[in-house]
């Protein structure tokens, strides 16, 4: 071996080297030697330079102790503990890409501040950046995974406090569209306002408003098939829990956290969400994606289209009928907060445009009249139609002079723009 292997520097490191031998609190182990010149690039692992460093100063008549090194307490000696420590934890888990962390503990930081006062930090590396990169390439050989330092699936930590392993196993994201064919069933959990989710009588002790929502319906057969801890849908706005969504269905993303598995067939799934929860609740268009697409999806501007029954309370012949619809075709509408949310949302005035209002069917004799209509997302659909005492300007009963009401309503379609 040849000190120019050393590159650069070499007598400025082989004097810091000595100072560090001699001023030490004793053995060094030769990871953390080497450590210490980390940055002075020479091709060298740490491990190999410490190696060298320390025959070089053996030479010059040094005499160098081997045995528990002072720095790590002979942490590099004993990096297998670790990697099985890990792989035993991983076993769990399907994962492609993982990364390698360290929670550093106390003393092991004070001793590198001692080590670092001695020989200066200028050309060191940390020792947890030398631990996560041998831990991780050695769980790289034995996985065949490969680290990865922007998006892992898995982080590795290795928490030298406890001596132990812990994951933190990152969600897999899921993009899709929901139909919700019965009425009654809100779009997610939704916690009892009394006991706030803990249980009390008037929830009957579920913690919850109402027994079932989609979250919940789909979260049986997702949750089994990624093995996961938990799911969170993020919808694409959110129907009233009294209307049905079908048609195209309505975008959404679910989050499946700390999934034991990541790789399951979408279609398979599609199906199971199908048979069981036989006419509640159905998911297509299922497909893998990034974290990004909650944001896209929650900030998208998006148009609906409404089927709706509207009751009229005195009769209207289908012309005027015609005609009123006819006017809402491209019209703005100025709509404050209804009455019936003004309690939980700000009071304010939204416009909001109408695309298409079309005739589906009209019974003269009971004044009952099918709708489609096409509008911005976020109008307030009920109140177009009844006006709510004039805070939505025009409305349906405004242009007809006639009080109009929605009985029921479905959305058919969700477009994204
Ligand atoms: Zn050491
Ligand atoms: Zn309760």
């Amino acid at each position: 071996m040849r000190v120019d292997e050393l590159g650069e520097l070499s007598d400025e490191v082989i004097e810091i080297a000595y100072k560090i031998t001699k001023e030490g609190l004793g053995p060094i182990c030769d990871n953390c030697l080497g450590r210490q010149f980390a940055k002075i690039s020479s091709g060298l692992s740490n491990d190999k330079r410490g190696k060298i460093l320390k025959e070089v100063l053996r030479t010059k008549g040094m005499e160098i102790e081997e045995g528990k090194c002072w720095v790590c307490n002979s942490l590099f000696a004993n990096l297998e503990q670790w990697v099985t420590k890990a792989l035993e934890r991983l076993n769990d888990y399907e994962f492609d890409s993982f990364l390698v962390g360290t929670k550093v503990s106390g003393m092991l930081l004070e001793n590198e501040e001692q080590i670092w006062e001695i020989a200066g930090a200028t050309y060191a590396e940390p020792l947890k950046a030398e631990l996560n990169r041998e831990v991780g390439k050695r769980i790289e050989v034995r996985t065949g995974k490969r680290a990865d330092f922007e998006m892992p699936e898995v982080v590795v930590i290795l928490n030298l406090w406890t001596e132990k392993v812990e994951l933190q196993v990152n969600p897999v994201f899921i993009y899709g569209r929901y139909r919700k064919f019965k009425r009654g069933i809100p779009q997610t959990r939704w916690f009892c306002r009394e006991c706030h989710g803990r249980g009390c009588e008037k929830c009957k002790f579920t913690g919850k408003m109402y027994a079932e929502s989609v979250e919940e319906l789909i979260s049986d057969s997702v949750l089994t098939e990624f093995k996961g801890d938990d799911m969170v849908l993020h919808g694409c706005g959110r129907e009233d829990i009294d209307v049905r969504m079908l048609g195209s269905g309505r975008p959404f993303v679910v989050e499946i956290k700390a999934p034991r598995r990541r790789k399951v067939d979408l279609r398979m799934l599609e199906e199971k969400v199908k048979e069981e929860n036989k006419g509640k609740v159905e998911i297509t268009s299922l497909q893998y994606v990034k974290r990004e697409m909650i944001a896209k999806i929650k900030n998208a501007e998006a148009a609906k289209t409404y089927k709706l029954d509207v009751e009229l309370k005195s009769k209207v012949a289908e012309e005027d009928l015609q005609d009123a619809l006819d006017k809402l075709i491209g019209a703005v509408i100025e709509q404050r907060t209804p009455t019936r949310v003004v309690h939980r949302r700000a009071d304010l005035v939204r416009k909001r445009k109408i695309y298409n209002a079309r005739l589906v069917s009209f019974n003269s004799e009971e004044q009952i009249t099918v709708l489609e209509i096409k509008c911005d997302g976020g109008l307030y659909i009920k109140e177009l139609i009844s006006g709510d005492g004039g805070r939505t300007k025009p409305s349906l009963s405004e242009l007809l002079g006639t009080e109009a009401e929605a009985k029921e309503l479905d959305v058919v379609d969700v477009e994204l723009k």
